[in-house]
């Protein structure tokens, strides 16, 4: 038993268990324009890996088969899938809402120009990475450039409706350049809006904090500047059983290009497919198994019970 799972028992009397999947998230490849210094998946221009059509239609029959609320696609950048679009009209066609997460510079590829559009006609909800409202500390994490790209790119999301109408989201992800726990979030979207709005004239729906995880190229960078025994040292002093309720893995499961199914993106990360008896292949899901499936954990699931928590949603309390 990992340090983890020994915490989870001492706090709830009982393993990590699926409290049912609501949301279905999807990696649909590793492809990315960006290479970040922090990618949890090491995404880059030169990765292959992609979904392709057939196992999109296994999850669109898996989804039929829940009372799915959400299905959240996620990459690399997802819009370089070939099978985007039209798995993104299927999912539309079904009723369930459906969420992107979009690295913003990609949008602004010319084979891209009609994506705001296609967004706002399916009603995509947005998630975009801008870990910080300055451009040195934005650059140095994404790579040079890359502010002030996202900036134009929420100017065009801007322009389509995106973070102006209320059925139109556009959620910022804010994660912390260094090895320290994100701030509180509703003080930081505070100052996300007013210095975007004063920089820039941009708005945005809300501000999502997320804690690095200790996996992928950040693990590495850690390693590099000897950090990386203190990091796990804070994540696990700040343990929060109040996170353990809203912990993502407990509502949701993730598939990956290839359909293997996970509890999460960091497990993906980590090659740590489901396990404990539910089948580990969206062509063999099995609604009651998968959600009544225990987790898979590690020490990386520390930093999800950091502090105020962390998710693909944000802050947990
Ligand atoms: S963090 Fe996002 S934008 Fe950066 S390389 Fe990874 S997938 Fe691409
Ligand atoms: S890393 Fe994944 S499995 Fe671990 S607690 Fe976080 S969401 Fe759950």
């Amino acid at each position: 038993m990992n340090d983890f799972d020994r915490r989870i028992r001492e706090a709830k009397g009982g393993d990590l268990e699926s409290a049912g999947i609501t949301t279905i998230q999807v990696n649909v490849g590793l492809k990315c324009n960006q290479q970040c210094g922090h990618c949890h998946v090491a995404a880059s221009p030169k990765r292959k890996e992609s979904m392709s059509w057939d196992t999109m239609k296994l999850i669109i029959g898996a989804a039929e088969k829940i009372d799915c609320r959400l299905v959240d696609i996620t990459g690399g950048a997802p819009e370089l899938n070939p099978h985007f679009r039209r798995f993104v009209e299927a999912v539309d066609r079904l009723q369930i809402p459906v969420m992107v997460r979009t690295n913003l510079t990609v949008l602004l590829a010319p084979e891209m120009e009609t994506m705001p559009q296609f967004y706002r006609n399916h009603n995509v909800q947005l998630v975009a990475s801008l870990p910080c409202y300055l451009e040195e500390n934005v650059d140095r994490q994404r790579g040079s450039g890359v502010y002030r790209k996202s900036i134009e790119a929420i100017r065009l999301l801007n322009a389509n409706g995106y973070g102006r109408d209320e059925n139109l989201r556009l959620s910022l992800v804010y994660n912390p350049v260094g090895p320290h726990l994100p701030p509180n979030q509703t003080t930081l979207e505070a100052d996300y809006r007013r210095e975007l709005k004063n920089r820039f004239d941009i708005d945005f729906t809300n501000l999502i904090t997320i804690t690095n995880m200790p996996i992928g190229r950040y693990i590495g960078d850690l390693r590099k500047q000897n950090k990386l025994d203190d990091y796990m040292q804070l994540l696990k002093n700040a343990f929060n059983p109040a996170t353990i309720d809203g912990l993502m893995c407990r509502h949701q499961i993730n598939v990956d290009w290839a359909g293997n199914i996970y509890d999460c993106d960091f497990n993906l990360a980590l090659n740590m497919c489901v396990d404990h008896g539910a089948p580990t292949h969206i062509r063999d899901f099995d609604p009651r198994a998968h959600a009544n499936r225990r987790i898979v954990t590690g020490n990386h699931c520390f930093g999800c019970t950091a502090g105020c928590g962390s998710s693909c949603g944000g802050a947990l309390v």
